[in-house]
C-alpha cells in the first residue's frame, strides 16, 4: 500500500485520496448493496471521516432510511454511474469507500462480511472472514 491511497470514479471526473490506512475492509451482501454494485456484494474500505478528502467531482447521493429513521446515503458520479461511497447516520466518524474504486486494490483485504442472511447461494468467501447475518452490534460498517 502506497503512503497515499488515491481513487476515483470510472469516468474520472470523481477523484480522492486518503491520508491513512482504512480502518477495515468488508464485504456488503444486503440487498440494496446487490442492486448498487449491481453484483453479489459491496466492497466498503472504511476510513476514518476526517482521512478522505475529494480532490474534484461532484457526487449525486441517493439517501435511504432504516424504520428507526436513521440514514444511509449512497454518494455516486452522475456522469458514470460509479458507487464511490456511502456515508451513515449510524457511523458519523467514518466514511465506507468502495473498493472497487481505488487505484491500487492488491492490497485490499476484507476481513468481515454484512448480511450473509440475504447474500447469493453460490458464494464461497475465503477462510477467516467474520460472518454477519445483518447488522453486528455496534460495527463499523
Ligand atoms: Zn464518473
Ligand atoms: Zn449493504
Amino acid at each position: 500500500m502506497s503512503e497515499v491511497i488515491t481513487g476515483g470514479c470510472l469516468c474520472g471526473a470523481v477523484r480522492y485520496r486518503c491520508t491513512a490506512a482504512p480502518n477495515n475492509v468488508g464485504l456488503c451482501q444486503c440487498e440494496r448493496c446487490q442492486r448498487q454494485s449491481g453484483s453479489a456484494f459491496l466492497m466498503a474500505t472504511v476510513f476514518a471521516r476526517d482521512a478522505v478528502e475529494f480532490e474534484r467531482g461532484e457526487l449525486k447521493v441517493f439517501a435511504a432510511f432504516d424504520d428507526d429513521g436513521q440514514g444511509l446515503y449512497r454518494h455516486f458520479c452522475p456522469t458514470c454511474g460509479s458507487a464511490v461511497m456511502i456515508t451513515l447516520d449510524r457511523y458519523p466518524e467514518i466514511r465506507s469507500i468502495m473498493g472497487g474504486t481505488l487505484d491500487d486494490k492488491s492490497w485490499l483485504k476484507p476481513t468481515y462480511s454484512l448480511w450473509t442472511s440475504s447474500g447469493q447461494p453460490w458464494l464461497v468467501l475465503p477462510p477467516g472472514i467474520r460472518l454477519h447475518p445483518d447488522y453486528p452490534d455496534g460495527a463499523v460498517a
